[in-house]
């Protein structure tokens, strides 16, 4: 797809689809595709959306399929499949819990003894990845008895066990609902941890990669393109990219900080080498801010070092007045939190360095995608953190349309829709190159026959500039201000 989409929650953007409509076909006109995240029954769960109670019906506040498929009609439509689990309320799971081994359900989730079925060890229970702090199990009353149930995130999100027939019918039966609600991509999520290998640290196996090889067949005999969604260390998205159609690419993000907070682009070369051309590329996103992503993992050299990430969160903490320190989760086996809970402009605190990331995101190969937060420059929702106690939410502001209407009018968010126009032009199908010009300061250029569009940047510290200039049918013209770029055609 050439040309960029935007990542929303429904009730978050407007409340309802139909705003998101409008928005659409006024506004963000520009932008031709669209991820909006678990809008399932129901989108307010514990974890926003990512513990379906019915992963097959739109949640009726939002809206319903033929929502959908009208909006799929002039955008490409991306929405989640929750591979890894779903919610302890839904009705298989409290089936299984009435009836047990009798439950036509029996099978479908994923217990302690079907991983470890001649019993658990310390080290092999300890092995595995976590996303988050605990043990990966909570004990259910399953027809009279306790038993461990698998739940990699939260308690009351029970894993799928996709290697049982009943797993992978479930899987099935979602895929049709998407597929039929005209989806066109499918977001694989948290999928790095679906499958369990005792004696591992389960996350990325070799298991792992031959289920998603298979899973992403599957999806596409649907007609549908597969984004696989791994938090991982950099060469690890590097062994996954050749499986499927798209992977994020999670490590530009947090290069692009170290880059404006420390005014080099050495690093930023370093991916742009090994990087691969199927990305969604993507800053910020519903979850932190991802800094782990270019630091090292397990013993694993990172792109950045352990101490240039902690200079990362330093300067994030100073930027946001403190706030990000607060909001941010440190898991008990790490001294650093992984991601940077804060909006990305808040991050920044900088309108003329933030305007060069997104450009950077929107020049790299790739298809770029902006969440919505960021692209309405949204501040820290230090209410909404204090309300809920989950970091990630002040990041997950509720705008109502007149909050967005107003918001949408500031010269940054001109500029991320100009980048959007921008990036339809037909000299983005054409070459890309990039170029190291100083210290701190790159080109990044598409040529194609006689058009060019280049982006000149400098990430110097407090002095951050930029200069895009087009040449095409419509003549030459350049922006070098957040402003100017604003009103760019
Ligand atoms: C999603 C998160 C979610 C987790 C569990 C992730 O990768 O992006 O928002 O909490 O999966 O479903």
């Amino acid at each position: 797809m050439t040309g960029a989409s935007i990542l929303v929650y429904a009730e978050r953007v407007g409340g309802n689809l139909g705003e998101i409509e409008k928005l659409l076909a006024g506004p963000l006109k520009d932008f031709n595709g669209i991820h909006v995240l678990p809008f399932f029954h129901p989108y307010d769960g514990d974890d926003a959306g990512f513990d379906p109670i019915d992963h097959k019906i739109v949640d009726p506040r939002l809206g319903n399929w033929a929502d959908f498929k009208r909006i799929s009609q002039t955008h490409e439509l991306t929405a989640d499949l929750i591979v890894n689990h779903a919610s302890a309320l839904s009705p298989e799971f409290i089936d299984w819990q009435e009836k047990g081994d009798a439950s036509d359900y029996a099978g479908l989730f994923l217990t302690f003894d079907t991983v470890f079925p001649d019993g658990g060890t310390e080290a092999g229970i300890t092995s595995f990845y976590r996303p988050r702090p605990g043990m990966p199990f909570t004990a259910y009353e399953v027809a009279g008895k306790r038993r461990l149930v698998w739940t990699t995130f939260m308690p009351s999100q029970v894993d799928i066990d996709i290697n049982h027939e009943k797993g992978q019918a479930y899987l099935k039966s979602v895929l049709e609902a998407l597929q039929s609600g005209g989806v066109k991509v499918v977001r694989l999520d948290a999928v790095g941890y679906a499958v369990k290998t005792p004696g591992t640290d389960s996350f990325m196996t070799p298991e792992t990669l031959k289920f998603v090889e298979e899973i992403t067949e599957l999806i596409q005999s649907y007609g549908m393109r597969v984004l696989v969604e791994v938090h991982a260390h950099y060469t690890q998205q590097l062994d996954i990219a050749p499986l499927v159609d798209l992977i994020y690419d999670f490590q530009t993000a947090p290069l692009l900080l170290h880059s404006f907070f420390t005014g080099t682009v050495d690093r930023l070369k370093n991916w742009f080498e090994i990087r691969p051309d199927n990305c969604l590329n993507v800053l910020d996103t519903h979850d932190g801010y991802g800094v782990i992503d270019g630091g090292p993992i397990n013993g694993r050299p990172g792109l950045i070092t352990q101490d240039e990430m902690a200079f990362i969160f330093k300067k994030a903490e100073e930027n946001t007045n403190g706030h990000s320190a607060i909001a941010s989760v440190i898991p008990q086996w790490f001294s650093l939190p992984h991601q940077i809970n804060a909006t990305l402009p808040n991050i920044v605190a900088d309108d003329t360095a933030y305007t060069i990331m997104r450009a950077v995101q929107f020049f790299l190969p790739g298809e770029p995608q902006v969440y919505y937060v960021g692209l309405l420059n949204g501040q820290d929702d230090v209410e909404l953190f204090n309300k809920t106690g989950q970091g990630r939410d002040v990041n997950r502001h509720n705008y109502t349309p007149a909050e967005i209407e107003v918001a949408l009018k500031q010269p940054v968010t001109q500029a991320i829709i100009a980048l959007a126009r921008l990036r339809k032009l037909p000299v983005f199908e054409g070459q890309f190159s990039y170029e190291v010009t100083g210290e701190d300061s790159m080109r990044l250029g598409w040529v194609n026959g006689s058009d060019s569009i280049e982006l000149r940047f400098s990430t110097a510290v407090g002095a951050a500039k930029f200069e895009i200039s087009v040449r095409d049918g419509s003549g030459t013209r350049s922006y070098d201000s957040v402003e100017a770029l604003g009103s760019a055609q």
